[in-house]
């Protein structure tokens, strides 16, 4: 008898338990040398015997019916075939006598012996992948229905390996939320949050340099960070603890509008800080930073118009000294600040009414409430259906997916109407601390912050003949005209007078608008529930 050693291990999950080629090599070597057999040839193959196709296994067979063996030396009948495909043609060949015997480890299988047996064990072969590709789907199903992400733990978490769940790494977690919510804000630009992730120590994955763009960029528009996961384009509500609310992840994905497009040209504008910062006035283009050396060596920072609308002839020439356009900046932030002194009573005012505030803000709790179950069981309804059969799975995701967010939405905003007291006033009371706030940016010649708080304050920034003039937005722009009008004036009742009587600074609760509480920028608002009577303090 001529025998082939047949060997075959899959990096499948079948084949998991099975003994590695190298060790059924071996093994059957010495089933060979004990029992004397002929080995023609030793063949081997890494591939599952899921479905009928692998090469090394027809090429084997083919040998056979050619007569160049009659017999198979393999470690187990399962690693000929785990399908009815492979496992027929094994069968077939062995009752037409073309194999002579079939030897594995604990048994021969010959011509004469029922083939009912050999086909119940290549039966049970075929069945084992078939339950165990079922068994790990049923358990990702059921990962999934638990709220597990099913995978490799995104940044900023790990795979808790034995409870199989994804939990907050401690170290990166709480570096990464504060990236992101710095990004949020609309004032970092992604080389500047790659820098801020580096300086936190959040690197690539090796630990050596910083994260590729393309990493970050991932990082900023995964919706796991706000508790959902997708699985096979369906969106799942997850048991993970988010990163951020929903509200940081859609400020995240506007802020990338304006940021995605990755920098270039980095050298070249080293040392300026306001770059796509400020526009000319006189022809509309952007402001860029320029390098003088003179021949002593001395090194001069401007800032000038790039001159590159060709439709329009710019007026300016020459640039302003980087030392003026600062000082400039300094000018405009001074102009939106606010004393110490009007920063209290600004907010003993916000106090006086923050009571009302709480009883409407009970109205929208309520009504988020009522607007969460109906969503809650609109998907559930959603889930029957897909399990009876009513949808099918394109129509199921596509009426559900956009639910699923929007669920989280609301019990974030639930969550955070509960726990902030002032709600509606909280901006308002932000407002006024970051306008006192400001004054120490100016005194600090804190740059940075100036930048980014001028961006925010301001709907634009021209530079004319070496002035730079921000348009404010609300509510800014009356703190303002408020600062030049106090400055403008000598006496002190007049002044109080002045501060007071900005009715815009002034906005008196009134109902709640329809839909988001929480986004509600525009404070500038003259109340129409406000009697217009001015305090006497
Ligand atoms: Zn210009």
């Amino acid at each position: 008898m001529k025998h082939f050693i047949y060997c075959r291990k899959s990096s499948e999950d079948e084949d998991r338990q099975a003994l590695s080629i190298v060790a059924q090599l071996s093994e059957l070597g010495t089933i060979a040398r004990v029992n004397n057999l002929r080995i023609v040839d030793t063949l081997t193959e890494s591939k599952s015997a899921k479905e009928p196709g692998r090469e090394v296994f027809n090429e084997m067979l083919r040998r056979v019916e050619g007569g160049e063996a009659n017999a198979i030396l393999t470690w187990k009948l399962d690693r000929l075939a785990r399908n009815f495909d492979d496992g027929g043609r094994i069968i077939g060949m062995l009752q037409r006598g073309v194999i002579k015997e079939i030897r594995t480890f604990e048994k021969t299988y010959l011509p004469s012996d029922n083939v009912m047996l050999i086909a119940l064990e290549l039966g049970i072969a075929n069945q084992y992948v078939r339950d165990l590709s079922l068994n790990i789907r049923r358990g990702i199903r059921e990962k999934i229905r638990r709220g597990i992400f099913h995978g490799k733990a995104p940044y900023g978490y790990f795979n808790e390996p034995r409870l199989r769940t994804i939990e907050p790494h401690p170290e990166r977690f709480p570096k990464l939320k504060k990236i992101l919510e710095m990004f949020a804000t609309g004032d970092y630009s992604l080389t500047d949050i790659r820098e801020e992730m580096t300086k936190a120590g959040l690197l690539d994955m090796n630990g050596k340099g910083p994260l590729a763009y393309s990493s970050i960029e991932k990082i900023l528009r995964r919706p796991f960070y706000y508790g959902v996961f997708e699985h096979k384009g369906e969106l799942h509500p997850g048991t993970h603890v988010p990163m951020i609310s929903k509200k940081t992840y859609d400020e995240i994905q506007k802020a990338m509008l304006f940021h995605s497009k990755r920098p270039n040209g980095i050298r070249k504008q080293k040392g300026f800080v306001f770059l796509n910062f400020a526009t000319c006035e006189s022809c509309g283009m952007s402001i860029t930073g320029e390098r003088h050396i003179k021949k002593s060596g001395l090194q001069f920072y401007y800032y000038r118009c790039t001159h590159k609308n060709k439709q329009k002839a710019c007026e300016e020439r020459g640039g302003v000294r980087h030392e003026k356009f600062e000082s400039e900046v300094r000018r405009n932030v001074e102009l939106v600040t606010l004393s110490d002194e009007w920063k209290e009573k600004f907010l003993a005012r916000v106090e006086s009414w923050s009571d009302e505030a709480a009883g409407r803000k009970q109205e929208v709790i309520d009504r988020l409430k009522s607007e969460l179950s109906t969503l809650k069981s609109k998907i559930e309804r959603l889930n029957v259906a897909f399990t009876d059969g009513t949808l099918n799975i394109d129509e199921f995701k596509e009426i559900k997916n956009p639910l699923v967010p929007k669920r989280l939405e609301i019990e974030q905003e639930i969550i955070e109407l509960e726990g902030s007291r002032f709600d509606r006033l909280e901006p308002l009371r932000n407002w006024i601390s970051e306008a006192n706030e400001a004054r120490n940016w100016v005194a600090d010649n804190n740059l940075l912050k100036m930048k980014s708080f001028l961006l925010k304050a301001g709907s634009n920034r021209l530079l004319h003949a070496q002035t730079l003039r921000v348009s404010f937005i609300k509510p800014w722009n009356f703190l303002a005209k408020t600062n030049v009008a106090v400055r403008e004036t000598g006496s002190i009742s007049e002044r109080t007078s002045l501060m007071w009587r900005r009715g815009e600074l002034n906005p008196c609760p009134r109902r709640y608008p329809r839909k988001h509480l929480h986004v509600y920028p525009a404070l500038g608002f003259r109340s129409r529930r406000c009697t217009g009577a001015l305090p006497t303090s």
